[in-house]
């Protein structure tokens, strides 16, 4: 394959959606406008004034009483004294909190939502899957916090810290970059539907069609951008009609997004008996690696070969990872959401790997069966804690031993996103519409369903960036 050149890469700056005055939501987009005009007011006091119409003033006097009730106030506090701090900061203090779209999670307007919701709850990073359509739509959420940010008002600050965008991929098939599928015709009209109920994405619906006054059979299936692989679906149809299929992209897309639409970092997934796979993915990628601010890999419990195959996979990054490397522990792949004890896979592969004296450098995090009990369960067993690095400071390439090991960080995935569903499910119902006559899946339309969002998802994020309950 042709891999593009990495120095094509635009490194000035942030992309045009972070800089755009004209975002999509034009509502906030009056407000933030105004805000920025405000700013240039005072900067140079001279006659902008009459920038503004009387239709946008109006508007933005509305944008800030939408914005304005006390749960507003402590978000925009909140994300002020985060503004001190940056992913960099936060993964070698130990604070580092990933929001995870999922590697194969393709609706559009929930992943925008998520991101918008996510980067006003403080995290450092948002992991999706590797489709410009979908890094456009977490660049957009990212910048429609900024603008609802802005509209709060000047004394507030707006939003300075950012999170990065990261694309996650695999070296081989994987079960995070696959899809269910199944032919709804040949379900009997009178099946129960066990696979809808157990569907945490809401990925399967199905269309009843009559004949007179009997259901004559089903149309419908799986929405295939929802669906995120979980395989929930699979084994719970009794007449087994529900398969999986491989949904990877292909690495020339890989490469391109990765050129073109600055992305912060990449996450490789790999599994038991990948390390030839892995290696040839880097080799492919190569040069393409040098220009991410972080390259994680995300590693399920390899037995006892765990710590070699780290060692031997470092080893072939190690030409490429011009900055920050990571190894993110997935304990139980896609599990967060059922129950308080699935983390724990992950704190015992934590424990196992932070205990080895031959593990590589690179900073490590927890995924896979994480959700609200994760912090406390890390705290319980030491391993969660402040580093004691002074700021900047970064310990990926120091020698072992040399640096305090405990775990930089957490990622949330199916947790993360079931949490705050069902302000997104009410956004979609037209409940607090705020905003008369509007239809578009902008969370920011209703400010009393995003805060309310923003204020569980916060509850998620300050388990581990203000210490655990
Ligand atoms: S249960 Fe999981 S695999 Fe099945 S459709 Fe839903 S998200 Fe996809
Ligand atoms: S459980 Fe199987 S048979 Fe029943 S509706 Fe779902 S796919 Fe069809």
């Amino acid at each position: 394959m042709t891999v593009p050149d990495p120095f094509q890469r635009r490194r000035v700056g942030r992309p045009c959606h972070y800089n755009s005055p004209q975002p999509s939501c034009a509502f906030i987009g009056a407000a933030a406008s105004a805000s920025v005009l405000a700013s240039r007011k005072r900067a140079r006091p001279v006659k902008r004034r009459s920038s503004i119409s009387g239709f946008q003033q109006e508007t933005v006097s509305r944008a800030k009483k939408l914005f304005s009730d006390e749960r507003w106030d402590a978000i925009a506090k909140r994300l002020v004294l985060m503004d001190e701090s940056s992913p960099e900061i936060s993964l070698s203090e130990g604070h580092w909190v990933k929001l995870i779209c999922g590697a194969s999670f393709e609706d559009v307007a929930d992943v925008r939502n998520l991101s918008l919701i996510y980067t006003l709850a403080g995290v450092d990073c948002i992991d999706c899957a590797a489709d410009s359509a979908i890094v456009a739509a977490v660049k957009e959420g990212i910048a429609a916090a900024s603008y609802v940010m802005q509209s709060l008002g000047n004394e507030l600050g707006s939003l300075k810290r950012q999170p990065w965008v990261m694309i996650s991929i695999s070296d081989n098939e994987d079960p995070h970059f696959r899809k269910a599928e199944f032919n709804a015709e040949y379900c009997p009209v009178n099946c129960p539907r066990p696979c809808e109920r157990v569907c945490p994405a809401s990925a399967i619906k199905f269309e009843e069609l009559n004949q007179g006054a009997t259901i004559n059979h089903l149309e419908g299936g799986v929405t295939v951008e929802r669906c995120y692989g979980c395989g929930r679906c699979i084994p719970i149809c009794p007449l087994g009609l529900i398969s999986a299929r491989s949904y990877a992209r292909p690495l020339e897309t890989v490469a391109s997004l990765i050129v073109n639409d600055n992305v912060d970092a990449v996450e490789i997934h790999t599994g038991a008996g990948h390390l030839k796979a892995f290696e040839d993915l880097i080799l492919q990628l190569g040069g393409v690696l040098t220009s991410l601010k972080l390259i994680a890999v995300s590693v399920p419990d390899l037995g006892e070969s765990m710590i070699p195959t780290l060692r031997a996979m470092y080893t072939s990054m190690q030409p490429f990872a011009r900055t920050l490397n990571l190894w993110q522990l997935d304990g139980r792949p896609m599990s967060g959401d059922i129950g308080a004890g699935a983390s724990r896979a992950a704190i015992i592969l934590a424990q196992k790997v932070t205990k080895s004296r031959d593990r590589p450098p690179g900073y490590i995090q927890l995924a896979g069966g994480t959700n609200a009990h994760t912090a406390t369960a890390l705290r319980k067993v030491g391993l969660y804690g402040r580093m004691a690095f002074q700021e900047h400071e970064i310990p990926c390439n120091q020698e072992n031993g040399s640096n305090p090991v405990l775990v930089a960080g957490v990622a949330y995935g199916g947790y993360a996103r079931k949490i705050v569903q069902k302000f997104l499910r009410k956004m979609e119902e037209g409940i607090d519409g705020h905003y008369d006559g509007c239809t578009r899946r902008q969370l920011e339309l209703y400010p009393g369903l995003l805060a309310d969002a923003v204020l569980e998802a916060a509850s998620l994020v300050d388990g581990i960036k203000c210490g655990g309950s």
